[in-house]
């Protein structure tokens, strides 16, 4: 056991007020690695008053954007010089390979940079009026978000909500995840290094029910909750703040549908299919783990996809050669392995690997009623199934309660956006997966969740848009 990690409030690192903590368990060595305040009710009203009085009498909802601005981009500097120790974090808590965990730290340095920009950058509307009165809108901050986050993509989900909340004039009680707590109090300590004002940016940790995440969402001084997680979660979360009428943005599970058709570019559908399920170990909200293909090219589609899943370096997470690593915890690891253990119809490849590591696995024949198609597994399993028409492929697609993404393969110009514009989800991807405009809108249909985020999504959101109508006199 090493190091301890703090709650982050009003500008000091800080212990629980009963002192307790919480060990953060490392899934490749399966040991605590780390230890970290375990932090209940108490705490996160503590974090909530700090966050209150930051924005109620400090300066930071009062800053101009270029200087706000100038902040975030001096965190982005630094999160970019940590990269390395911000990234082990992650890669200590859940297991992610350290190449993704890098790669995350510089999308959240990216974050940062970008919702800084955007918000300096945004125009507001202004509205002549026939009757001799004009109207414009301003965009003021909403007050103290509550930002509660999962353990899949610590660091880059975090500053998904942080930066854009930030970047409005808001203050911001975050909660990660209880598995990956580290990042969370580390990029606390570098927003104070780059000038945020205490109580901005607090970070409080502990569990969800009964703990630390209930308290902020049932908190009537909190103004916003930003909660990505599982869709039962969701669920909770949305009652509890409903006492408040506080909004909610809900981004929540998925059970993305791959759509591969006969003329697609084999190898570009081979690489994409598997980096959809098999990256981070399966557990990706956005994971294509149902598997359509055309049956023309079935046969010779599974063969290479199946190649390419045994191709996969499986390890180590420290290890820069590893492609998958661990699951992120003991207990996501026997819900995962259930699904292998039960799996039904034949399993072309996979299986349980060593320690807490599920092999990619592919399974086809499945029966379509079974829980596989249905439930969100959050790791390396994929359903295929092959399909004979586009009407049948589209239909299959849509039979789920979630609507997170959906991706299709073809070289099909008109193909391609027919069944774009008829896929029920909240982003289609066509010949590529995970790539990201920070504009676009970002968020999910049916139990996938409400609301949207990214760019104008993210500031109607953090802000109370405001109407101001003037009269013109003498016109
Ligand atoms: P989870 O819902 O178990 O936990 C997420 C967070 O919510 C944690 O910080 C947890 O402590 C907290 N929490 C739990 N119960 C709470 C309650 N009653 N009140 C307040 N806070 C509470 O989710 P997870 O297992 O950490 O993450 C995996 C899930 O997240 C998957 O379903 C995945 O699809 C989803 N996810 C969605 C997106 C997206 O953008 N749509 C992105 C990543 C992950």
């Amino acid at each position: 056991m090493s190091d301890f990690y703090g709650h982050v409030i009003d500008g000091e690192e800080t212990g629980s007020l009963d002192g307790r903590r919480m060990p953060s368990v490392d899934p490749w060595t399966r040991e605590p690695w780390a230890e970290v305040a375990l932090g209940g009710a108490e705490d996160a009203a503590r974090a909530v008053t700090a966050a209150r009085r930051a924005f109620d009498e400090g300066p930071w909802p009062r800053m101009g954007f270029a200087e706000r601005g100038r902040i975030l981009h001096r965190l982005a500097d630094l999160v970019e010089e940590h990269r390395a120790e911000l990234g082990l974090a992650d890669t200590r808590d859940m297991g992610k390979p350290v190449t993704q965990s890098g790669n995350d730290v510089l999308r959240a340095a990216a974050n940062l940079r970008f919702f800084a920009d955007h918000a300096r950058l945004s125009t507001g509307q202004a509205l002549p009026m026939d009757s001799g009165h004009h109207a414009y809108t301003r965009y003021e901050p909403a007050g103290v978000a509550a930002a509660i986050a999962p353990w899949n993509f610590p660091l880059m989900l975090e500053s998904w909500k942080i930066a854009p909340a930030l970047a409005w004039g808001n203050t911001v009680v975050l909660k990660p995840a209880e598995d990956t707590p580290v990042s969370a109090t580390l990029l606390a300590r570098l927003a104070l290094e780059a000038g945020l004002p205490p109580g901005v940016l607090n970070v409080v940790h502990g569990y969800g029910p009964d703990s630390a995440g209930q308290a902020l969402t049932e908190d009537p001084r909190v103004d916003r909750v930003t909660f990505t997680g599982e869709s039962a979660t969701g669920r909770a979360i949305t009652r509890a703040a409903a006492a408040n009428l506080t909004p909610v943005s809900l981004e929540l599970g998925g059970k993305g549908a791959n759509l591969v058709f006969a003329d697609a570019d084999l190898d570009n559908a081979v690489h994409w299919s598997a980096e959809a399920i098999f990256r981070n170990a399966g557990q990706v909200c956005l994971a294509g783990s149902r598997l359509y293909v055309e049956r023309a090219v079935y046969g010779e589609f599974l063969d290479r996809f199946v190649k390419k899943a045994e191709s996969l370096r499986t390890g180590d997470p420290k290890d820069s050669a590893t492609e998958l690593g661990p699951l992120a915890s003991e207990t996501h690891y026997a819900k995962v392995r259930s699904y292998v253990e039960d799996a039904p119809g034949t399993m072309l490849t996979g299986g349980l690997g060593d320690g807490w590591s599920i092999r990619p696995t592919v399974l086809a024949d499945v029966d379509p009623s079974a829980r596989h198609w249905r439930e969100e597994i959050f790791g390396p399993v994929v359903v295929v199934q092959p399909f004979d028409t586009e009407a049948e492929a589209v239909a299959a697609a849509n039979a789920t309660r979630y609507g997170l993404n959906a991706m299709l393969f073809t070289e099909n110009v008109n193909r391609a956006h027919r069944v774009a514009a008829a896929l029920r989800a909240g982003t289609v991807w066509l010949n590529c997966f995970f790539v990201r405009d920070l504009r676009a809108p970002f968020g999910g249909v049916g139990d996938s969740g409400i609301g949207r985020e990214g760019g104008d999504f993210s500031r109607e959101f953090f802000t109370e848009p405001k109407a101001v109508v003037m009269q013109i006199s003498g016109t």
